[in-house]
């Protein structure tokens, strides 16, 4: 078995293992990086896959970084390899190839574990069926455009970011989209009723049918064994050819717990459980990304922020404190900003006002656009723009900074509000860089 002993180890080769690797180079120009990562490709930007499917983009153009990142950055990558173990007293990680064959013995000095998500797979007869599938890779992505040709009708079970931007990609190429969510409205994690209800009109206008409280209970097969028809749990029945499971993400947390690594409680989300450096409870073992938690400065505790900004930023985090540097990853919070069959849409923070004292909204509903922002104490908490987003950097900026709006919270959803209207000490204050903020 081939070894190889490395001052940094880095497991997945995503967003978090990117921000690892420029947060290390950043401080130690020298020291030996590795990472190994079960997917065969060039590292790419995970949350356009979806984009493959409407024809938007290929190949190349989903890279994350150019393809000669790795030898820039002198880095040993191992695509291809799984960590199957991990000895975290004496600092080694088992890879085995995922096509078969000899593994490897990777020793470490210090470890990130960015191992991502999984997708939640639903209780449901016929799961064994072609043409269902998650929408959480690269080569799932391509499998199903590849597949295409056979399906006129599709049916994606759940509908948050996932879910919805692969009905939006797959209305532009079939005759049927059915998105069927369980709860009592789209985009639910990001969005209000308000601004929900307008995702469902631009939804329902690009030709996708969406059905509420409901969930589907079984698939049934034809003769070659591929998907015909889903049944939901009110008895309905939708033939389709494709049906996409998007039902939620869990941590890939297992690795980490087979080495003695903290958990977080299940009820909290059962991410790997880090401080905000990014360590674990093992020293020089770190974790971020969509495996771990991270501190969310709003809600003002550690959760899951299955979010691409929350992987990267968590891992240059982890990269700079692996080199011996002192830094924390405390800005983040649920931010999102899409764009569905035309109507922009920006979220941040809470997006419900909490039933706390203190806090209050402020909304604003005009033809088309919708703004509501989310107060405690003057400091917004919470922001929600649909159909014009043109002044949420201010707003994410005046959230981010913690910037107390009491002169100026009354013009905050005007239409003249701008950056003069915060005085110099505020526009200071929501221009320093994120890095410094993280320090
Ligand atoms: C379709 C889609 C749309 C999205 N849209 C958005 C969006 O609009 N905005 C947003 O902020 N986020 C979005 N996301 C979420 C975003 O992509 C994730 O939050 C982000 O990719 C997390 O990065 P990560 O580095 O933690 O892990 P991941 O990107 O999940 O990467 C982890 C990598 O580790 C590999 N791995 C796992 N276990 C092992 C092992 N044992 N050995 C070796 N390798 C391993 C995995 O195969 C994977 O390649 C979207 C995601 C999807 C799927």
């Amino acid at each position: 078995m081939a070894s190889g002993t490395f001052d940094y180890l880095i497991i997945g080769n995503s967003a978090g293992g990117v921000g690892c690797i420029e947060g290390i180079r950043r401080q130690d120009k020298k020291g030996r990086i590795a990472v190994v990562s079960d997917e065969p490709h060039h590292v790419y930007s995970r949350p356009l896959i979806t984009h493959l499917l409407d024809g938007h983009l290929s190949g190349n153009s989903m890279d994350f970084r150019p393809r000669d990142f790795y030898r820039k950055t002198r880095v040993d990558f191992f695509p291809g390899f799984r960590a199957a173990s991990l000895d975290a007293d004496g600092r080694e990680v088992h890879a085995v190839p995922v096509a078969g064959g000899p593994g490897k013995v990777l020793r470490f000095k210090k470890l990130l574990i960015a191992t991502g998500a999984r997708p939640f797979m639903p209780l449901m007869e016929g799961l064994g069926l072609e043409g269902i599938t998650p929408m959480i890779t690269l080569d799932q992505s391509l499998r199903v455009r590849e597949d295409l040709g056979q399906v006129r009708k599709a049916v994606v079970l759940g509908a948050g970011l996932i879910g919805t931007k692969t009905a939006q990609a797959l209305a532009g190429r079939l005759e049927e989209v059915t998105l069927v969510e369980l709860g009592d409205r789209i985009l639910a994690p990001v969005t209000d009723p308000v601004s929900s209800g307008m995702a469902m009109e631009a939804f329902r206008k690009g030709n996708v049918e969406i059905i509420l409280n409901n969930t589907v209970t079984a698939a049934g097969g034809d003769s070659r064994g591929r998907i015909a028809e889903v049944t939901l749990k009110d008895g309905t029945s939708i033939p389709c050819q494709l049906l996409v499971l998007a039902a939620g993400v869990r941590p890939k947390a297992e690795l980490a717990a087979g080495a003695g690594v903290r958990i977080a409680d299940v009820k909290t989300g059962g991410g790997i459980d880090v401080n905000t450096r990014m360590e674990t409870n093992r020293k020089g073992i770190y974790a971020c990304g969509d495996c771990a938690h991270a501190w969310d400065f709003v809600t003002g505790g550690m959760r899951l922020l299955p979010l691409w900004p929350n992987a990267y930023i968590g891992g240059r985090v982890a990269g700079l404190n692996m080199t011996g540097s002192e830094y924390r990853h405390t800005w983040v919070t649920n931010m999102n900003s899409v764009d569905f069959f035309g109507l922009p849409m920006v979220s941040a923070g809470f997006v419900l006002k909490p039933e706390e004292p203190g806090f209050e909204e402020i909304v604003r509903e005009d033809e088309g656009a919708y703004a509501k922002v989310i107060l405690k104490d003057d400091i917004i908490r919470g922001l929600i723009m649909a159909g014009n987003v043109q002044r949420a950097g201010l707003y994410l900026g005046l959230m981010r900074s913690e910037v107390r709006t009491t002169p100026f919270r009354d013009q905050l959803l005007r239409d003249e509000f701008s950056a003069a209207d915060l005085g110099p000490e505020g526009r200071e204050e929501i221009m320093r860089p994120i890095m410094e903020m993280e320090s």
